[in-house]
């Protein structure tokens, strides 16, 4: 039977770089090592990292006004490195407040500045990405932050404020799952774990001018221009998650690239919006104008059917539907590596489900 895992993250990754990275585990380019096993500073790795940042520049377009860098600690440690490095003295930043994400972003950032939340949709319980009001910046705002895809909620920007202070996104669950333009942000930054590779790694992408605000006394480890100074060489990255990052990468181009792939992830989504809006069943707790193609989060009559439809999907394959602890009801994360046969599959389930229990 086969299986299709809709977890949230860690997520699946692709069948193809998954295979890739079985056959080269033990012997990298006949070295007689696994890549995990060879210097970093080696001409094997030079070419994973090096290939790697010229990928990812190249599917997301990326000028050379930015640095593509490779974090540890997740998205989180952002969480905390943007503001220790990017908050101007003294000064203030803005955040939108959209769920669960954010809220742990502008947690961090009050350590730092002042922290202004100028839009928020909690009072509808984050059904939807509230409209910012504020288009132009308060003279003085440090940056924006905004959180393009909201992982438990499941809303997505569909668009993205004019803004002149720099706009920082966390696109931890959707990088590379649409063309966006990169020149519109000061910063871009994602967890690996969801569209592009294993735990742990964070992608960075930084206009190189902002690093310089860093303040001298931030320790060198959690400096943007340390990252960018040393190609993210300055001590040992994570050479593995790196080298299934450009697995991705490369997997990505053979699938026409973040065009090839955003055409899927459209057709993707539709197909579980469609039913769930011509259902009687199932309900969509998200506002039409912000739903997200990425994790799809839907209700049914009852908890207990819930729980029961979580159970019976597990048995014909479908894995880890169970929505966020946090708000309950079921969720399909359906990153780009999630095939449309895992969806087609998901959608007869559904439509199975609802008949014999509606
Ligand atoms: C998963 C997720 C994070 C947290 O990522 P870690 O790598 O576990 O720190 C942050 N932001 C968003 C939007 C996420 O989906």
């Amino acid at each position: 039977m086969a299986v299709y895992n809709f977890s949230a993250g860690p997520a699946m990754l692709p069948k193809e770089v998954m295979e890739q990275a079985q056959s080269e585990f033990c012997d990298f380019q006949n070295t007689g090592s696994g890549l995990m096993e060879l210097s970093h500073r080696g001409p094997q790795f030079s070419q994973v990292i090096e290939e790697t940042e010229s990928d990812i520049r190249e599917l997301m377009n990326i000028s050379d006004d930015y640095a593509v860098c490779f974090v540890q600690g997740g998205a989180s440690m952002q969480f905390s490195m943007i503001p220790m490095n990017l908050m101007l003295p003294g000064g203030f930043a803005e955040y939108a407040d959209t769920g669960t994400w954010s809220a742990k972003a502008i947690k961090e950032g009050k350590g730092f500045g002042d922290v202004k939340v100028i839009a928020s949709s909690k009072e509808t319980n984050y059904d939807r990405i509230p409209v910012i009001r504020h288009w132009k910046p308060e003279a003085g705002s440090s940056y924006l932050h905004i959180t393009s895809n909201n992982t438990v909620a499941g809303t997505q920007y569909h668009s993205f404020p004019e803004t002149d202070a720099p706009m920082i996104a966390d696109m931890s669950s959707d990088i590379m799952s649409r063309v966006i333009d990169v020149n519109k942000f000061g910063m871009i930054y994602a967890g690996a774990q969801k569209n592009l590779g294993p735990s742990g790694l964070a992608l960075v992408i930084i206009r190189k001018d902002l690093a310089e605000r860093t303040p001298a006394n931030v320790p060198t480890m959690l400096k943007y221009g340390t990252y960018i100074e040393t190609q993210s060489m300055f001590n040992t990255p994570p050479t593995f998650g790196v080298y299934l990052l450009g697995l991705v990468a490369k997997w990505l181009k053979s699938k026409g690239g973040i065009v090839g792939i955003e055409e899927i992830n459209d057709v993707k989504s539709e197909a579980l919006y469609e039913l769930i809006d011509n259902s009687t069943f199932y309900r969509s707790p998200v506002d039409p104008s912000s739903r997200s193609k990425m994790n799809v989060v839907f209700r049914l009559p009852s908890e207990d059917m819930e729980a029961q439809f979580i159970a019976d999907a597990a048995k014909e394959g479908l894995k880890s539907l169970k929505g966020h602890r946090s708000v309950g009801g079921i969720r399909a994360s359906i990153y780009n590596a999630m095939p449309m046969k895992g969806v087609e599959a998901l959608v007869d389930f559904m439509n199975e489900f609802a008949r014999k229990n509606g």
